[in-house]
């Protein structure tokens, strides 16, 4: 059995990379989810253990210490991070493994492990995306100017990913994914053991 893939989803904040994970893990039920630590206080309903394992700077400074973090990057003044146990476990246990990472994020993966297929999720505009960010509520203005000025960065960024999904609807990203990770599935590489096995008998 070869390894689960290790998709990596960026995208500027308010792109709707969360739900877009939502979708794919709805309709791929198998598919696993990392769950980061980050520094930053919890959003409206967020809980520990559930959207994010919510650490303290000095509890996240020792995480990495102590090699339990891959990647981490820091973000509007607060640490994010990916924590490797779970994933390895999920990943060679042969679950698709989805996360939402930086833009440096998923690119520090992409060199850690050959399981990653980089995707870098779009919006159909800056309007839609500023309109986004706003309707969500759960951000100041001067955070929500911050996150605008980070997109047109991080959008730079694109050329560096394996695929682009423009996030139109949901639905459609999320097939979108869904039909890349399919064909990540079906490379040689990864298929390699049953050609093998075919030959050898
Ligand atoms: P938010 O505060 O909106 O939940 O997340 C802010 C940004 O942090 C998002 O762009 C998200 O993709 C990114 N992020 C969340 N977890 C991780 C992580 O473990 N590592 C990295 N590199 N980025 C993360």
């Amino acid at each position: 059995m070869s390894n689960g893939l290790i998709v990596s989803i960026s995208g500027p904040s308010g792109v709707g990379k969360g739900t877009v994970i939502a979708k794919l893990r709805e309709m791929l039920p198998d598919c696993g989810q990392s769950i980061s630590v980050t520094s930053r206080a919890p959003r409206g309903t967020e809980q520990d253990g559930v959207e994010y394992y919510f650490r303290t700077r000095e509890e996240f400074e020792k995480l990495i210490a102590e090699g339990e973090i891959i990647e981490y990057d820091q973000y509007v003044g607060n640490y994010y991070g990916t924590p490797l146990t779970p994933l390895l476990t999920m990943s060679r246990g042969g679950e698709n493994v989805l996360l939402d990472l930086t833009v440096a994020g998923s690119l520090a993966l992409k060199e850690k492990f050959d399981e990653t297929v980089t995707i870098f999720l779009l919006p159909p505009s800056m309007t839609e995306l500023q309109n986004r960010l706003t309707g969500r509520g759960t951000e100041k203005e001067d955070v929500i100017e911050q996150r605008m000025a980070n997109a047109r960065g991080e959008i730079e960024s694109a050329p560096k990913f394996d695929y682009v999904v423009t996030n139109r609807t949901v639905e459609q990203a999320a097939e979108e994914i869904a039909a890349i990770m399919l064909a990540e599935s079906c490379r040689y590489q990864r298929r390699s053991d049953a050609v093998e096995t075919l030959l050898a008998k």
